[in-house]
């Protein structure tokens, strides 16, 4: 795609606005006092048509701070809060909402449509108790959640930039404000079907759906059974997104239906976290008591989000459809992270036993809080030959290794690539680096204490390419220190 020279050039639209204000209100933006650029993602910023310079002016930071709207060449874009519902920690919310982001534009860009949402830009119709802000704490970590995720292969909303002010916003603690301009392809939740169905507008529930079915499903659009089509697509790409999560190591933290993508891309990070130990119940958002949205329940809390959508499109999807749809998930899910696992232990060709083999494996780092990243990158210099020291000395208990490593070994036997090529293999599957909490921990304190922005800079850099070697950024890719672990991090943003 050519760069322009400014933010107005760029095919700028806004099709969601078709739909009716049943669906948005049109909301103005409370622009940030004395607003400064954070950071610019010009990764992103290129994936629109601009140059990081070409972004980086007073009018654009006036549009990204909330001062003003954007302008296409030939009008300004009106600037929607959107209407939705969702299930949260279980209970239904009949009226959610955006409540501190708002819409400021669409992209038609060659490969789809983009949406523009400034995050912490005010109270809207929505807002409830909420001061419609956002902090700089957790727009940084939005920020580079998305950035992350996306190099790791994962679909996710991911942002063009953050800017900030001295303003203050009150939470556990006063902090300062923030916006985060984000990315993704459609803004459209679970949340927003069950919102039209517990209202009874069931045009508008097809109206939506019509709507995303053209988006994203089109050559399905003249079909009887597009609304069984547009289930199932949801089905399955939330199943793709999770067992994706799983392998990673990802915890989203909160995972209400107002959370999930209707495309299954990864949205709203809020308190989420990377596993550093594996710990399969781990918790990573604090205020999540009952362990709900736990790293190995997300699978089953996908199925419940699920059936919650299918709940809200069964105006226009009969139930045995509906049924056999649903069921389609965790076959899905189970091939895709059986998928993923046997590449991360560079299994090309696929066996009934890989998956004790696997199950096995987690157990043992599990008993012995081995680091998850570290350990399934160690695994690429795993050799038949050698008794794999480095390896090794992760574990304590050596006798529930060694026995694991006999079995690996006589299973990699079977494999008919050479070990040099099963390595490089694993290599592009297994990160290096992970996007840690004690890494953003860091990154965040110097931007509040100092205004020092240079630590997001440089996390930028390894996740933009997580499989790559980075010697000069060998430390980042340290499990975290003492005081690094087990951070508490808060819903509260
Ligand atoms: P979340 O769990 O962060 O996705 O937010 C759930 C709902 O609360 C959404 O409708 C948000 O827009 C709204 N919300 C969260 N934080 C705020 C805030 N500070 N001000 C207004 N609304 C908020
Ligand atoms: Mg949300």
């Amino acid at each position: 795609m050519k760069t322009a020279h400014s933010l107005d050039q760029l095919p700028w639209t806004n099709d969601f606005l078709e739909l009716g204000d049943e669906f948005y209100s049109m909301v103005t933006a409370t622009p940030l006092r004395k607003p400064y650029w954070v950071h610019i993602n010009a990764a992103v910023a290129q994936h629109i048509g601009l140059s990081a310079t070409t972004l980086r002016t007073d009018d654009n930071l006036a549009i990204f701070s909330g001062a003003t709207p954007i302008k296409s060449s030939t009008k300004e874009i009106p600037t929607i809060a959107m209407t939705y519902a969702g299930h949260q920690f279980g209970g239904f919310s009949p009226q959610l909402g955006d409540g501190r982001g708002l819409l400021i534009g669409q992209l038609a860009l060659e490969d789809g449509r983009l949406d523009l949402h400034l995050k912490g830009a005010g109270k809207t119709p929505y807002s409830r108790f909420g001061d419609g802000r956002a902090v700089l704490r957790s727009s940084i970590r939005e920020y580079l959640a998305g950035e992350a995720m996306h190099h790791l292969g994962i679909p996710s909303s991911r942002a063009l930039c953050i800017t900030a002010s001295k303003d203050p916003v009150a939470r556990e603690t006063i902090e300062t404000a923030a916006m985060v301009t984000r990315t993704a392809r459609t803004h459209i939740r679970f949340g927003h079907f069950e919102y039209f169905h517990t209202q009874h507008q069931f045009d508008q529930v097809k109206q939506l759906a019509n709507h995303v079915i053209a988006q994203f499903l089109p050559e399905k659009l003249d079909q009887d059974d597009r609304y069984c089509e547009l289930l199932r697509y949801t089905v399955k790409q939330t199943a793709r997104m999770i067992a994706k999560w799983q392998s990673v190591g990802f915890a989203h933290g909160v995972m209400n239906t107002d959370n999930m993508s209707i495309i299954g891309e990864t949205i709203d990070y809020g308190p989420y976290g990377f596993l550093d130990d594996y710990e399969a119940e781990f918790i990573c958002n604090h205020s999540d008591d009952t362990g709900r949205y736990a790293f190995d329940q997300q699978p089953t809390i996908g199925l419940w989000n699920l059936n919650v959508l299918a709940h809200a499109l069964s105006s226009l999807i009969e139930k045995d459809h509906i049924v056999k749809i649903l069921s389609e998930y965790e076959p899905t899910i189970v091939e895709h992270y059986s998928g993923l696992m046997r590449a991360k232990l560079g299994l090309s060709i696929q066996q009934k036993e890989d998956y004790t083999l696997c199950a096995k494996l987690l157990h043992l780092m599990e008993q012995d809080r081995v680091d998850y990243t570290l350990l399934f990158r160690r695994l690429c210099d795993f050799t038949i030959a050698s008794n794999n020291a480095a390896i090794a000395s992760l574990f304590q208990q050596q006798d529930g290794f060694d026995e694991w490593q006999q079995d690996y070994k006589d299973r990699l036997q079977q494999e008919t690539d050479s070990e040099k090529t099963r390595q490089n293999k694993m290599k592009q599957v297994n990160p290096k680096f992970i996007l840690r909490n004690y890494l953003l921990q860091t990154a965040i304190d110097k931007a509040q204490n100092n205004d020092d922005f240079s630590e997001i800079d440089r996390l930028m850099t390894i996740i933009q390419s997580p499989f790559d070697e980075h010697p000069e950024y060998e430390s980042y890719a340290f499990p975290p220190p003492e005081w690094g672990k087990h951070l508490a991090i808060s819903c509260s943003s």
